[in-house]
């Protein structure tokens, strides 16, 4: 069981004045987490003692700060089991999942450490005896918002960029992973000065709470719904807001590509964590001329996928993090086959303890369907038939959100076509995962604002002040 303790001012153990929560293993129902449910106040009084160690942190050197950073991923390195576990008891994903989750939130902390001293700003001439430059500074006050899905990948990338940029920090981890997210911030803290990092835990009303206050940046990790809410704020307070939010990612399959193959990649895009990856692919567009084959593929592999809880190291598919999140999937699964879509594979929650839903395919959708249009955020693969490459990209193309798209493809008109017209932060083409080390994302459309990863998120964290600088009189130096 895990006993979490915020962190305010410095100082740990403080408050829990709103109560308390407790997170139960999704695999079993068991309870794993106790986590200090934060008062309106100790939110409050979190932020302005943050304010407080802001000035001296913005004022240390950048070297200074990105080696503290380095010291810190050594830290979250040297608790990656107790990290994977603590992820796995409260989300549960399985296990290995839950490790690469935390070797790549350590290699993003490596990344920034490198990066951010190496950050300047131009320089002008105006003329013989005047120059003007633009020096970053950190913007202040950092509130992150971060998710379950992936706690420690996600929160490390925004940790570790604010703080090497000289801001400080107010973490608020989700109530789904608290846990995890007092593990992150014992490690993190155990590298940095007093004060610099604070951790509040609680539900969305402390996320609500936390946003409402004077802070010079939000960064919110999470849904749609709760990101429009957080902008709201920011418009009152002025805070700036950067938001990574949720996603309908389609993926379209040519008429040329192997189906077989098509459906490998189908199968890893739909089922990988449970479906649970803002980047997941959420609704399949198939072409008619292969779409039996891929079909029949994906559904042999949905077959195959090992479902049982994340600890268990033969487990692929574990469970979803809680019954409520499965109602959902589930209820979008039902009103689809009630507008006439049939269950390949899956479609029904198993009895049982814990949250488990069997990876799912349904074919005979149609893109008006909610399951297509909208978040499902579980092992669901809708399929819908498409007659031309141009049908298939126009429906890609026809989403509230717009965080990526996958197009598998064997010509490279219909590629270029794809990466030029899709609406979407990212295009892949003939991969639905991978990607370069250090690649940033800028969100379109519901699914968010500014980059919430890559080098791009230490310029997100700074703001630059121009220096004009003449000689006296108009003279030489
Ligand atoms: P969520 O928005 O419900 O919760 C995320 C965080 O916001 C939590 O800490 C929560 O307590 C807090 N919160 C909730 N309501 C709030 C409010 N009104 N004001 C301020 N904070 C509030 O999201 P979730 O269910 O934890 O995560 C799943 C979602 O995250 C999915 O939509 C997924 O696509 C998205 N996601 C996006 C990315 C990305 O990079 N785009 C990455 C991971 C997850």
């Amino acid at each position: 069981m895990y006993t979490v303790a915020q962190l305010i001012g410095g100082v740990w153990g403080a408050g829990g004045e709103g109560g308390e929560l407790v997170v139960h293993d999704p695999a079993d129902g068991t309870p794993v987490t106790r986590a200090p449910v934060a008062g309106v106040d100790e939110v409050a009084k979190a932020v302005e003692a943050a304010r407080g160690a802001a000035a001296e942190w913005a004022a240390t050197a950048p070297a200074e700060r990105a080696a503290a950073l380095h010291r810190a991923a050594d830290a979250v390195e040297a608790a990656a089991d107790e990290l994977a576990e603590a992820t796995t008891a409260e989300m549960g994903k399985p296990l290995d999942d839950a490790r690469g989750g935390v070797a790549a939130g350590v290699g993003t902390l490596r990344q920034y450490a490198e990066l951010a001293p190496l950050r300047g700003g131009r320089t002008l001439h105006g003329g013989h005896a005047a120059v003007d430059f633009m020096a970053p500074e950190p913007r202040g006050v950092v509130a992150a918002i971060t998710p379950w899905n992936d706690p420690v990948a996600v929160s490390c990338g925004l940790l570790g960029a604010a703080l090497v940029t000289g801001n400080v920090v107010v973490f608020k981890p989700s109530e789904r992973t608290p846990g995890t997210g007092w593990l992150l911030a014992r490690a993190l803290d155990s590298a940095l000065p007093a004060g610099v990092l604070s951790l509040l835990t609680g539900g969305g009303e402390v996320g609500a709470t936390l946003a409402g206050q004077e802070l010079d940046v939000v960064a919110h990790v999470g849904s749609t719904g709760t990101g429009r809410a957080i902008a709201a704020a920011g418009a009152r307070t002025g805070a700036k807001v950067l938001l990574e939010n949720g996603g309908s990612d389609p993926l379209l399959v040519d008429a040329d590509v192997d189906p077989v193959w098509a459906a490998e990649q189908a199968a890893l895009g739909c089922f990988a964590n449970a479906g649970q990856i803002c980047v997941a692919v959420e609704r399949v567009y198939v072409h008619r001329d292969v779409a039996e084959e891929f079909v029949d593929a994906l559904v042999a592999r949905a077959e195959a996928l090992a479902m049982g809880p994340g600890r268990d190291p033969e487990t692929q598919l574990g469970p979803l993090v809680d019954r409520r999140h499965r109602d959902h999937v589930h209820g979008q699964v039902t009103a689809a086959v009630a507008q006439g879509a049939r269950i390949r594979t899956g479609g029904a929650a198993p009895g049982g303890p814990g949250a488990f839903y069997p990876a799912t395919v349904v074919d005979g959708c149609r893109h008006e369907m909610a399951l297509v249009r909208e978040e499902t955020f579980g092992p669901v693969a809708p399929v819908v038939l498409v007659d031309s490459f141009d049908e298939g990209l126009r429906c890609a193309a026809d989403s509230p959100y717009g965080l990526a798209a996958t197009v598998l493809t064997g010509s490279m008109s219909h590629a270029q076509r794809a990466w030029r017209e899709l609406p979407v932060g990212t295009v892949k083409l003939n991969a639905v995962f991978g990607g370069a080390p250090g690649g940033a994302a800028q969100p379109r459309r519901g699914s968010g604002q500014g980059f919430g990863y890559g080098p791009e998120l230490l310029d997100e964290f700074s703001t630059v002040k121009v220096v004009h600088l003449e000689a006296p009189g108009g003279g030489h130096w």
